[in-house]
């Protein structure tokens, strides 16, 4: 089968494709052109037209929005670590993204849109309650991101839409953790991860976060663990820890892979949000 590669050169035009026939959507391509891959040195095994959307006006550019960023989805993990709006607290896992070579190309977008449970950015659109919108030639709706997931690989997206921007809340956190576990320190996919968020004033938690990737189909965040934190005396947080790890442990639903054992990925990660509650949010 012939493979047609259209370059829409506006939003429109994209949908437009989308809706007269199914497309394979690339941005930079870096997922889907593994998953496809063939021999080496020869062309990836992609059936049908490939739309590509990484050059798209509509989904480009880092832009304050009120009390968020407005994230274009083509935005590339690059692009977010140089700009100077995206809070440091957020670069962490954007800058644990395969090589400089993928961070080049690889788009926020592709990471939610392929819906690896080891996406690296993931457990942060969690952890801010992030906001996506799409767009199809029917019209856009806003999906919280904890709705977009529905299991690996799976997304709310339907055939004719494109994920356009994520609109990501800027929340007055002062402290923060990224820990992904992997096999080496660069292109390695994550065993697990764990991002912990926080902000405290005046010695009181005002608000925590915590999101736990690749230990189960989603990213897990619990709301009674991080309720039980707001409003302690972040000094008081290391008593309240085995509640709330009891919370987590319950929530987690880890699996033997190619990449970790259940067991080890429970461990771990349990042992990771121990440390953020008694080490990080009490600092
Ligand atoms: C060597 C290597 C190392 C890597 N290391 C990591 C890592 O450490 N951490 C990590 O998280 N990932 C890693 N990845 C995976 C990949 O780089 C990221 O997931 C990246 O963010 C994908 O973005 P992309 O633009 O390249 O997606 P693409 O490959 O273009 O697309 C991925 C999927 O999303 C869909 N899609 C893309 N954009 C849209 C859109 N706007 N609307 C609707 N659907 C869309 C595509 O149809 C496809 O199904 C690695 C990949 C490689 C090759």
């Amino acid at each position: 089968m012939t493979v047609r590669v259209l370059r829409p050169a506006t939003l429109a035009e994209a949908l437009a494709r989308l809706a007269e026939s199914r497309c394979t959507v690339l941005a930079g391509g870096t997922d889907l052109l593994v998953r496809h891959r063939t021999a080496a040195g020869a062309l990836p095994d992609l059936s049908g037209d490939v739309l590509l959307v990484g050059r798209l006006d509509a989904l480009r550019g880092i832009a304050r929005d009120g009390g968020a960023l407005r994230v274009g989805a083509a935005a590339t993990f690059a692009e977010l670590l140089e700009s100077p709006l995206v809070p440091d607290l957020w670069k962490e896992p954007f800058a644990s993204v395969g090589s400089p070579a993928v961070r080049n190309v690889g788009t926020i977008g592709g990471n939610a849109a392929n819906a690896s449970p080891a996406g690296d950015s993931l457990p942060l659109l969690a952890a801010l309650d992030g906001v996506l919108l799409l767009q199809s030639a029917r019209g856009e709706r806003m999906v919280p991101f904890r709705d977009f997931h529905l299991g690996p690989g799976r997304t709310a997206l339907a055939p004719d839409e494109l994920l356009v921007a994520l609109r990501l809340p800027l929340l007055p956190h002062d402290r923060g953790v990224w820990w992904k576990v992997g096999p080496r320190r660069a292109n390695a996919v994550s065993k697990l991860s764990f991002l912990g968020l926080a902000a405290v004033e005046d010695g009181i938690v005002r608000d925590a976060r915590m999101a736990l990737g690749a230990v189960a189909p989603t990213v897990v965040r619990v709301p009674q663990a991080e309720t039980l934190l707001a409003g302690l005396r972040a000094v008081d947080v290391p008593a309240a820890a085995d509640r709330v790890l009891a919370l987590l442990s319950e929530a987690i639903r880890p699996i033997d892979d190619v990449r970790s054992t259940r067991a080890y990925r429970r461990e771990v990660s349990l042992r990771l949000a121990r440390r953020f509650l008694e080490e990080v949010l009490p600092r």
